[in-house]
């Protein structure tokens, strides 16, 4: 039966020596009992402790640390099967895959094509986190060769996937230190090599095989060998069985606490076809995936990738905001447009690409309305005549123009006449859509 926090409590030091990074043990007890802490992340616990509370206390899923440093990629430890009902904490890392069959030059061409996939959307950079290097060749050394390779040219973290132990052994020794995660292919692991070779490396190891009752038995082989760092894999299938995978395996561990399935899944999209591939990585990235590794490097295919995960990994309880006040497009002068929209960062950033794309250099006021959009904001009665007002008092806008003229979204037309007996600036009313925008600077914005 699952613990609570005053459970948990109970069996802390209770000194509140923020070790764990809470600022109390009650704080860090309410975290385990929610399953979003390991009870191994309070140093400060006595053996005693830690057998009273044993598995009971444990995360419905495993945290699992890939790379070192500043590169270091966590997955897993998610405790909810629908986003809404919380949020979810670790996004999918994107692996690309190249193969130790290339010659040298490729395989840097490849890394180098890999570390150039990043992209600024809605505020943030997001790109691609892995190269997971596939041992096609079979040969340990030349494995280990292009490993090494690839992390030196990419700077990115590594999955190193063979069906071969006596390569993961090669390629993760030489670099054990950037903490690469091993990948048995093929149920290679069922020999117990792959897992005497994470175990004597201290690596997070990937355990692939076909079918649950495969992937069930070598996961408690891995954690009877004392591995706790476990990724699962069902090997390369096609999308409708991937997603039944990963469904299943996230309901087993997060409503039955069913601890074999409790690691995050690593997922192959390798279709021919470049769309297929993307769609299915997305539906991966959608339902569950710890790990999705794919063969395609065109930037578009991969944003539309990325895009997916980062509008599943917000959290659903906190609308992405932009800071509220003035920002600069461009170099305005004096005559320059002042453009009123909210700190959604949506709406902001609609309204931002479309001033850049009229070249019409201006000034955005962004009002604070908690993250909301518009006409959401103006039924909220966060987009108000005063709230215009009281923004416009606070900046430094008349000091900038020459004019006292403001453009309103033509959303909320309806608040032109209080916002110029508020603030006693004019107003235009702009487009309802930021679409509109170019046009509108270009033939009808007049200072
Ligand atoms: Fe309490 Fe342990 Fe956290 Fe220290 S590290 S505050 S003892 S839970």
């Amino acid at each position: 039966m699952a613990l609570s926090g005053l459970d948990i409590y109970k069996h802390l030091p209770k000194t509140n020596c923020k070790e764990c990074g809470l600022a109390t043990c009650l704080a860090f007890a309410m975290k385990v009992a929610s399953g979003q802490a390991a009870l191994e992340e309070c140093p400060q616990l006595s053996d005693e402790g830690k057998s009273a509370l044993g598995e009971a206390s444990a995360p419905p899923q495993q945290l699992v640390k890939i790379g070192a440093g500043d590169k270091t990629i966590e997955l897993g430890q998610e405790t909810v099967l629908f986003r809404h009902e919380e949020r979810f904490h670790h996004p999918t890392a994107l692996a690309v895959r190249v193969s130790d069959e290339l010659d040298d030059a490729a395989v840097e061409e490849r890394c180098k094509e890999v570390a150039a996939l990043q992209f600024e959307r809605v505020g943030t950079t997001t790109m691609v986190d892995m190269l997971a290097v596939y041992n096609a060749s079979g040969d340990a050394a030349r494995f280990a060769a292009v490993a090494q390779l690839a992390s030196k040219v990419s700077g990115k973290a590594l999955a190193l996937m063979s069906a071969n132990a006596e390569s993961l052994r090669a390629a993760g020794q030489a670099l054990a230190t950037e903490r690469p995660l091993l990948w048995a292919l093929d149920g290679s692991a069922e020999d117990g090599a792959a897992i005497e070779v994470a175990k004597e490396l201290s690596l997070p190891l990937c355990l692939e095989a076909t079918g649950f009752d495969a992937i069930v038995a070598l996961a408690e082989k891995a954690r009877e060998a004392g591995l706790k760092e476990l990724m699962l894999s069902p090997g390369k299938v096609d999308a409708p069985a991937g997603i039944e995978f990963l469904t299943q395996s996230r309901r087993a561990a997060i409503m039955k606490k069913f601890r074999p399935l409790g690691y995050p899944i690593a997922m192959q999209a390798l279709a021919d076809d470049p769309m297929q591939a993307v769609v299915d990585a997305c539906w991966y990235v959608v339902k569950y995936a710890g790990v999705v590794v794919v063969d395609i490097t065109r930037p578009e295919q991969i944003l539309a990738i990325l895009c997916t995960r980062q509008d599943i990994y917000t959290n659903p309880q906190v609308p992405v905001q932009v800071e509220a006040g003035v920002h600069v497009i461009g170099e305005p002068g004096p005559d320059a447009p002042v453009l009123v929209t909210t700190n959604f960062a949506l709406s902001y950033y609609s309204v931002e690409s479309e001033v850049e794309a009229s070249r019409v250099p201006g000034y955005i006021l962004a009002i604070d309305t908690e993250g909301t959009s518009v006409l959401t904001a103006w039924a909220a009665d966060k987009l108000t005549d005063q709230s215009i007002a009281q923004a416009l008092a606070k900046s430094d806008l008349e000091a900038k123009v020459d004019h006292k003229k403001l453009v309103l979204p033509g959303l909320v037309a309806v608040l032109s006449g209080g916002v110029k007996e508020e603030s006693g600036w004019d107003v235009q009313v702009g487009p309802k859509e930021a679409s509109g925008l170019v046009s509108f600077l270009k033939t009808q914005w007049k200072p």
